[in-house]
Parts: structure tokens; C-alpha cells; sequence
């Protein structure tokens, strides 16, 4: 099978501040597979493979059109 987009998301740790670039198709995924009833403020987020942390990405454009942004996550984790 061929993947079409080839678009990958970067991700970053909070805690520990490591990167990794996920493909675009795996955090849509994720996302549309949330459901309804979630919270559609928190962005998918990943396992961190280096800590305990979770990773959120940089810039996410989620599949209902909310925008992501690793500094917005930031600062509701400081409200
Ligand atoms: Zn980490």
C-alpha cells in the first residue's frame, strides 16, 4: 500500500524537549478516532519514547479545522 501523503507532523516533549516528526496520516488517525465526546482543546498527543511525557505537536491542523499549537498547549497547562 502507498501512502499517499507523505506529510510528516513534528512533535515535541514538553518535559524533555525532544522532536520527532510524525506522519501527518498517523496523527489524523488518532485525531478522527477521538470521537465526540472528547475534549477537542488537547490535541493528539504521542507517547514521549525518551520520558514519562506525552508529545504535542508544533503545528497541528486537527481534521475538524482546530489549530494546534505547541505554545497554545503551554499555556492552558499554566491556567
Ligand atoms: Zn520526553
Amino acid at each position: 500500500m502507498k501512502i499517499k501523503n507523505k506529510k510528516k507532523i513534528e512533535f515535541i516533549c514538553p518535559i524533555c524537549g525532544i522532536k520527532e516528526k510524525i506522519p501527518t496520516d498517523i496523527v489524523k488517525m488518532l485525531d478522527a478516532s477521538d470521537g465526540d465526546n472528547v475534549d477537542r482543546t488537547i490535541p493528539p498527543m504521542f507517547d514521549c519514547n525518551n520520558c514519562f511525557g506525552k508529545m504535542v505537536p508544533i503545528l497541528y491542523i486537527g481534521v475538524k479545522g482546530q489549530v494546534y499549537t505547541y505554545n497554545d498547549y503551554i499555556k492552558q497547562q499554566n491556567n
